[in-house]
């Protein structure tokens, strides 16, 4: 059995604490070179879309893809080129973004609630419940003991909804700073991207730091068995989509999902349709 890229990426707490800054935003854990990873996508977008449809057809289980990063980290592109691949009658696919003024009426697990994924299907959240201690955190949105508390609320909760049969998989794609001003920059000079553009991007570059520290701090807090997080460096793209193919892949493939077998007399149903 090779190895599993869920357990290189997996982030550890050592001495009680995860760092984001130790790991490097250009490494590729597990894969040999590009070549490799452009010879295996098919083979495991094959793999993936099995899978999901042996999940689909059970209708017994769910698998939550959280996925984290900064801005033009890879989130949208990780659900293009690796969730486009699967059966969209699967997937449940949400955005979350700054609280409408009915989701702030609320706690803040209320909206995540409302957009889990149903039985049998494959949720992906795009940014999640955790941006309750990442943004909020970095621009004191709400005061530190509410924030404190989430960290717990947030693990009690995804300890429920595992208990529910739905596998939580949690992803921070992890780029550096210079290759987000690379990717910025990218949006600038194309046209065609300047709708992803937003100014308020620039502004959130000089709270970088912050980010990170926050990350790390919801990664060492959030770092569950029932739930862990893996870190999946991000800088190359190949990479992520290699990488976050492998991990929901080995996901699955630990939940083991089958088609259902009613006990069907086939002959007679063959001599039916042949009547
Ligand atoms: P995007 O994902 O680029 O469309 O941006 C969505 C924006 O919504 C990001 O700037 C997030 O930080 C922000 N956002 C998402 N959830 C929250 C939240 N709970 N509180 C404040 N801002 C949020
Ligand atoms: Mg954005």
């Amino acid at each position: 059995m090779p190895k599993q890229i869920r357990d290189l990426l997996r982030a550890e707490v050592q001495d009680g604490r995860f760092r984001l800054a130790e790991v490097d935003p250009a490494a590729t854990p597990g894969l040999k070179s590009h070549k490799k990873a452009l010879k295996d996508l098919p083979k495991h977008q094959a793999q993936l879309f099995e899978l999901q449809e042996r999940l689909y057809a059970e209708h017994k289980r769910t698998l939550l893809l959280v996925l984290q990063g900064m801005d033009t980290g890879g989130k949208d592109g990780t659900i293009t080129h690796v969730i486009g691949h699967l059966n969209p009658q699967g997937v449940k696919i949400t955005a979350f973004k700054q609280p409408t003024p009915e989701e702030k009426r609320h706690g803040f697990l209320w909206r995540i609630r409302r957009n889990l994924p149903a039985t049998g299907q494959v949720g992906i959240f795009n940014r999640s419940h955790y941006e309750d201690v990442l943004v909020v955190r970095v621009h004191d949105l709400a005061p530190l003991n509410v924030i404190e508390r989430r960290y717990d609320l947030i693990n009690r909760f995804e300890k429920e909804v595992t208990k529910e049969r739905t596998t939580v998989v949690k992803v921070c794609l992890h780029i550096s700073y210079d290759e987000q001003r690379q990717r910025l920059i990218d949006r600038l000079k194309d046209p065609d991207k300047h709708w992803k553009f937003s100014e308020h991007d620039i502004e959130e570059r000089a709270y970088w730091d912050d980010y990170q520290s926050a990350y790390s701090i919801a990664i060492t807090r959030c770092s569950t068995s029932d739930a862990p997080w893996y870190v999946v460096p991000a800088n190359d793209k190949t990479y992520r989509n290699w990488a976050v193919t492998r991990v929901l892949i080995e996901s699955l493939r630990e939940m083991d999902p089958h088609y259902p077998q009613p006990k069907l007399d086939v002959p007679r149903l063959v001599k039916r349709l042949r009547a």
